[in-house]
């Protein structure tokens, strides 16, 4: 792979003249970071840039362009594809300083704001204002705006409503050459040519950095109705799901499996809401703005479902408290990380009726071709998206491409989706071929040469 020489220290020098010293991070407070939220993966690079507003991340990314130095941008770190690792010849760009939350307009509902904000911030501003923005997920406290819509982030609430891309009204970025382009649309209609920001939504940082954007926020729930319950089987996940859609205000529907839920049971009885003697366990989420009506539905959906035998036993939240601790138990990456060992991480779409079919298959292939493992299965199921963890021993890291190849031939077997919701990355780049059609791939490449024709940003991103 073609390799430029580590930033020059006359470089260095002049992009400091442009964020001057509190906008650069040198030599190892620049490495005391790791790129990667699980595992210690420092910035290899001689720098980190912190540049205050876009017009100093213009001018730095015009130097860069003059000189031929690759830049990795950085937002919050938390992204599980490897997408923000930095090589020694890689200059990182963090968007750490441009956090601000510029505007929430109450009556437009939207949210206009510096890229850098986290996604905690942003939601607690909208808040502030009784809006919601609904993107949610796990990392919230540290994932930016930035890295959501650069990786086109998904998470809990996607079935009610969409991914980042649907959240999305207008945003600012930069290109390679430092060339700034606003489309910062605040309109929920606005044909006026193409749609430019939608080039840079999921694009995993590769066409250009996101500096600014305008997020579509939408009225606060005064109710959540939250159940945990236990599923016999299958067929009685689909009929739950199917019931479940049917219910006006429904926010999420997450599946676990029992490989999941056992181990996470038995490592935290706060997080043992029902006994672990199911094979499938489900969060059934509905948010709304009537109490009785919401409580009503809600009560209405578990009981028939109860009467139909879709549901083996179910527990549901009475305070605040008693929801977060339901969620709990779905978000509990920490115990995986622990009790797994070094495992290898899968996000991919499957058509829901065949995930079951496909988590099987998974892991009869992972049997036939490494013996013993171990595998945990859950997902945002509502949306087509599970994560499967693999685990093969203490040679599991070492190993990783074999279990990937080994998992990715099922997915295609079953013509799912490489990755759902956490992108290409540097991970799975090696998988892209083979899962997308030749003239989609043939055009992501053309998209990539015009915008980014020495491929500057995020050389090793996506292909
Ligand atoms: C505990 C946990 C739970 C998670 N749950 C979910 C989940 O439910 N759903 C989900 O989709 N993801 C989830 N993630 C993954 C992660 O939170 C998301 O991918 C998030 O969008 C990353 O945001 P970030 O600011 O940390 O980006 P980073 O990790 O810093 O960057 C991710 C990618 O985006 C690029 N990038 C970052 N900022 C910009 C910018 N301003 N302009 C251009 N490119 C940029 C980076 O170069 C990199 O390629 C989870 C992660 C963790 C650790």
């Amino acid at each position: 792979m073609n390799r430029t020489e580590p930033a020059s220290p006359d470089l260095i020098d002049a992009i400091r003249t442009i964020v001057g010293e509190r906008g650069m991070l040198l030599g190892e407070d620049a490495r005391a970071r790791s790129c990667d939220p699980f595992r210690s993966v420092p910035v290899l690079g001689p720098a980190i840039v912190r540049p205050a507003d876009t017009d100093e991340v213009a001018r730095v990314l015009a130097l860069c362009h003059a000189r031929g130095q690759r830049v990795v941008t950085h937002g919050g770190r938390t992204g599980v594809a490897g997408g923000a690792i930095a090589r020694a010849d890689e200059l990182v760009i963090s968007l750490e300083r441009m956090n601000a939350i510029l505007d929430i307009d109450p009556i437009a509902m939207t949210a206009t704001v510096e890229a850098g904000a986290t996604l905690e911030a942003v939601q607690q501003a909208a808040e502030g204002q009784d809006l919601l923005y609904p993107i949610d997920l796990g990392a919230k406290g540290t994932a930016t705006i930035g890295g959501t819509i650069a990786t086109n982030a998904g998470g809990n609430r996607v079935i009610r409503w969409g991914m980042t891309r649907q959240n999305v009204l207008g945003l600012e970025a930069v290109l390679a050459d430092g060339t700034i382009v606003s489309a910062m649309n605040r309109f929920l209609k606005n044909n006026t040519g193409y749609d430019i920001k939608q080039a840079f939504i999921g694009s995993e940082g590769t066409l250009g950095i996101v500096t600014k954007a305008v997020l579509r926020l939408t009225a606060m729930p005064c109710t959540q109705n939250v159940a945990f319950v236990s599923l016999p089987d299958y067929a009685s996940v689909l009929g739950l799901l199917s019931r479940a859609r049917r219910l006006p205000q429904l926010s999420a529907f997450e599946v676990m499996w029992q490989d999941y839920y056992h181990l996470v049971a038995s490592h935290d009885p706060a997080r043992r809401p029902v006994e672990p003697d199911q094979p499938f366990y489900a969060i059934v989420e509905a948010m709304g703005f009537d109490d009785d009506v919401d409580e009503a539905a809600f009560a209405e959906f578990l009981e028939k479902a109860f009467s139909e035998g879709l549901i083996a036993d179910a527990v549901t939240a009475r305070s605040q408290k008693q929801v977060k601790d339901l969620w709990q138990v779905r978000e509990s990456s920490e115990i995986l990380v622990r009790e797994m060992g070094p495992f290898v991480p899968f996000d991919v779409s499957i058509d829901i009726a065949r995930a079951d079919a496909f988590a099987q298959a998974t892991r009869t292939a992972l049997s036939e071709r490494f013996g013993d493992f171990r595998m945990v299965t859950l997902g945002h199921l509502g949306d087509s998206n599970i994560h499967v963890g693999v685990h093969i021993g203490p040679e599991t890291a070492m190993r990783e491409i074999e279990v990937e190849e080994c998992v990715y031939g099922v997915v295609h077997a079953f013509e799912g989706a490489l990755t759902a919701e956490h992108g290409i990355g540097q991970a799975k780049r090696a998988f892209l071929p083979r899962h997308v059609a030749p003239g989609a791939l043939d055009m992501m490449h053309r998209l990539r040469d015009a915008m980014d024709e020495k491929h500057l940003l995020n050389r090793d991103v996506l292909f």
